[in-house]
């Protein structure tokens, strides 16, 4: 079978479904043997490739998501929405519920840690948030979701194993699983 290529990144996410993805250990050589990493978060490379699997964490949040997943779609043939912020916004989409100006006054400005001139950066350079946080089914078809906050290190190994041997993984398999 010909080697896949596998691609992973994070939108609006804290790291933790990747920090999660390091947890199936060992299993990563498994991976290995059937696809290359061709960009994840430690991979040099500014533009995602055209990759079999994306893996793409945390929720859409602002002007540089939106290009990146849109870019990410043009790339992948399956994309992945991995873990609940980039299935449903989850922590990241908490924003939601008040207008962007009052989210920016509260961590710049009026943050009980902040100095007296707190101020919110305003720079060409920063990317721009959006109003409001979207999860990336919004933006983008998804062809897969893999649940969790973060989702298991064995869901994780089982949803990329089953799409490297281009099976469609059946996430009410993996408690069935032993691994290890
Ligand atoms: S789903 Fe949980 S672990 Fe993953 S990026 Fe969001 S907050 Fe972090």
């Amino acid at each position: 079978m010909t080697k896949k290529k596998l691609g992973t990144t994070w939108l609006g996410g804290c790291s933790g479904c990747h920090m999660s993805l390091l947890d199936i250990d060992e299993r990563i050589l498994d991976v290995a043997k059937l696809a290359d990493i061709v960009k994840c978060p430690i991979v040099d490379g500014k533009d995602f490739p055209e990759v079999d699997i994306a893996l793409v964490e945390g929720s859409v949040t602002s002007d540089e998501h939106w290009k990146e997943i849109k870019h990410i779609r043009k790339n992948a043939k399956i994309l992945i929405a991995f873990g609940d912020c980039a299935v449903m916004t989850n922590v990241t989409g908490m924003r939601n519920y008040f207008p962007l100006k009052e989210v920016f006054d509260a961590a710049y400005v009026n943050a009980v840690s902040n100095d007296t001139e707190g101020q919110v950066p305003n720079h060409e350079a920063l990317l721009k948030l959006n109003d409001k946080v979207v999860p990336l089914q919004e933006v983008v078809h998804v062809d897969f979701v893999i649940p969790g906050c973060p989702p298991s290190a064995d869901t994780i190994f089982y949803v990329l194993f089953e799409f490297l041997n281009d099976r469609i993984p059946n996430l009410s398999d993996v408690k069935k699983l032993k691994y290890g």
